[in-house]
């Protein structure tokens, strides 16, 4: 086996059993918070037994194991083309091993490829760096959270959002609304402010790469991002919609430049299964550091 497939199956197995200490311990504030005998409390227990049962047992953390999506940042003149083969038969392999489920369907047909692959599987977004180290991160996205994001074009009459900031917060609150009882919360919203109708989707994705504990560097988005977590904790939809407290675990926003004509705001949200990880490959494809 390539040392560069043995590194991305290590990568895929991780990612789909075991979550992110920054998860976890996101999710272990949440737990403490919700009232003893809730239905909220029950819900964020059966969820941390989960967490604990898939990573003893080296099993997916939910059988939907998702879209499967991969960043990398490489130094110049790495060989997409290859990284791209290596990234393929990780994926077939760790199909076999049960770590993916066969998740990979024609969209007409409905034939499933049974290893995964197929047009947009895996989805590989590649970027240059000026650093010699490969940085990859993989998310794997299931279909419950996937199917609750949203995407805004402002002034909105319904929400009465206009383009500002309040009328982002009135777009993220909006669609937690929406996403109550679906989408398996408690949740974490990745959030882009701007772009065009393909580039804000793409850019809220890549907001949930960010560590649930950083802070904005942009202290209005910064309070922007703690004040929604606030608000929407409060509106009582709680873990798994059964009412409670933790209503989402983080919230992250990007912003990119838009056309004077248009304001999107585009909200990818994710459910507690946060499956995302990362490495940095050294030279020889070797693991040499985990990211989260
Ligand atoms: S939304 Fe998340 S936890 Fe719920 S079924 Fe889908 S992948 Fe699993």
């Amino acid at each position: 086996m390539s040392q560069l497939r043995e590194s991305l199956l290590d990568l895929v197995r991780r990612t789909s059993t075991e979550l992110p200490a920054d998860v976890t311990s996101a999710l272990d504030t949440g737990r403490a918070l919700e009232a003893q005998g809730s239905a909220g409390a029950y819900a964020m227990q059966v969820i941390n037994d989960n967490i604990g049962l898939a990573q003893t047992a080296c099993q997916p953390l939910c059988q939907d194991t998702g879209s499967i999506l991969f960043f990398v940042h490489g130094p110049r003149g790495l060989d997409q083309t290859a990284f791209r083969a290596a990234a393929e038969e990780a994926v077939v392999l760790a199909t076999e091993k049960g770590w993916l489920r066969q998740n990979s369907v024609d969209s007409i047909t409905g034939a499933n490829s049974g290893n995964n692959l197929g047009p947009g599987f895996p989805y590989i977004h590649f970027e240059q760096w000026e650093q010699e180290q490969i940085d990859v991160r993989l998310m794997l996205k299931g279909g419950g959270c996937e199917n609750v994001g949203g995407q805004y074009s402002l002034p909105d009459a319904r929400i009465g959002a206009g383009r500002d900031l309040d009328g982002v917060r009135k777009c993220v609150l909006d669609a937690t609304l929406q996403a109550q009882g679906k989408g398996c919360g408690p949740g974490i919203l990745g959030v882009c402010v701007g772009g065009d109708r393909a580039t804000g989707y793409a850019e809220s994705k890549h907001q949930l790469l960010r560590r649930l504990d950083d802070h904005h560097p942009d202290p209005h988005l910064d309070e922007l991002e703690l004040s929604l977590v606030d608000d929407a904790n409060r509106l009582g939809i709680g873990p798994m919609g059964f009412g409670g407290r933790t209503t989402l675990l983080g919230v992250k926003i990007g912003v990119l430049n838009r056309l004077p004509a248009s304001f999107f705001v585009s909200v990818s949200y994710m459910c507690w299964a946060f499956r995302r990880q990362g490495v940095l490959l050294g030279a020889d494809h070797q693991i040499g550091e985990w990211l989260y």
